[in-house]
């Protein structure tokens, strides 16, 4: 693997379960959002992390970009370790790394203009002033391909997608080289999806950004991953080259994910569908947490014992029985 810009060491995430501190007294459990993932992201490239809502994808983003503290683990930015960095070298590294986010009308402040939106990240970094700002803004809005004219538009008078861009703006106005992008187009008119997909990946190119990439449709992160990481209950349960997870996944819950993926082809046999809710990870399944819905289940081993992320054929990295080394 070439150079790695961000480096995710055995991550972990727990929630407490219950929500007041009056409450915690009584209930001690814990939500496993993250339970111990690892992976890394080559420079100048895209990983793609997929999986249900509820698999830990969004907190993982908000770890990265420290709207969240973890409760164990690494996050380790081109040689610096993130989750230790505090005061101004925190800040400093904040402009290096930003986030996308799901929903563009709930993430825009609505009493804001467009211009004063993207305007704050370079305000709170005290990057540019006067004229300065004014034609950063404007260069920026053109990247996110937005013009002038918004600069002093709401966001209610803008479309679901001209908001995106607007987040798009925002996250770049600091120039960034790393982006988590948290299910960027989910909340877009199919029509606008590719937009903002190609636009995203027009810009990586422009300017050499480096993403993670987070959705639930397996088809939005074909569209744009290098690699693609699969996440179960807390868990990376495979992760690969884009198109070999494609052409031959080799986790089940991989194979259920593509199989649910709508054909464009009428002709195509019905589609396989995922069985069950993903179970709660305040109490995950032992064992292998996929087994109560694997369709390829082994047994006791499935049920006792958990499966770690091993080296197959061909670099795939797959954490499941059916692969077990030696076996
Ligand atoms: Fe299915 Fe067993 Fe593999 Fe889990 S370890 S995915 S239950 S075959």
């Amino acid at each position: 693997m070439a150079e790695a810009l961000l480096s995710v060491r055995d991550l972990v995430k727990h929630f407490p379960a219950a929500g007041d501190w009056f409450a915690q007294i009584f209930d001690r459990r814990v939500v496993r959002a993250v339970d111990g993932i690892s992976f890394e992201i080559e420079r100048g490239t895209t990983l793609g992390l997929v999986g249900e809502s509820g698999s830990g994808k969004t907190t993982t983003g908000r770890i990265i970009v420290r709207l969240i503290e973890p409760t164990g683990g690494e996050v380790v930015f081109d040689g610096i370790d993130l989750l230790k960095l505090k005061g101004r070298a925190l800040k400093a590294m904040r402009k290096r790394i930003q986030m996308i986010f799901q929903d563009p009308a709930s993430s825009l402040n609505p009493r804001k203009t467009v211009g004063q939106i993207v305007a704050e990240p370079l305000r709170v970094h005290g990057m540019v002033r006067g004229r300065a700002l004014e034609e950063r803004l404007v260069h920026t809005l053109e990247l996110a391909g937005l013009s002038a004219r918004f600069l002093n538009r709401y966001p209610h008078e803008l479309s679901g997608g001209q908001r995106q861009r607007v987040g798009i703006a925002r996250a770049l106005a600091v120039g960034p080289e790393f982006i988590v992008c948290d299910e960027p187009v989910t909340a877009l008119d199919v029509s606008i999806q590719a937009q903002i997909l190609n636009l995203l990946m027009d810009l990586q190119e422009e300017l050499s950004l480096t993403y993670l990439f987070i959705a639930h449709d397996l088809s939005v992160v074909r569209h744009v991953s290098d690699r693609v990481a699969v996440m179960y209950l807390g868990k990376i349960v495979e992760i690969w080259d884009v198109d070999a997870i494609f052409s031959a996944p080799k986790h089940p819950y991989t194979r259920a994910l593509l199989a649910a993926v709508p054909r464009p082809d009428p002709e195509a046999p019905p589609r396989k569908v995922l069985h069950g809710e993903i179970p709660s990870p305040i109490d995950p399944p032992p064992g292998c947490r996929f087994h109560p819905r694997c369709g390829r289940f082994l047994g006791e081993i499935c049920r006792e014992r958990e499966p770690s992320l091993v080296t197959v054929d061909g670099g795939v990295r797959v954490a499941c029985h059916l692969y077990r080394q030696g076996a």
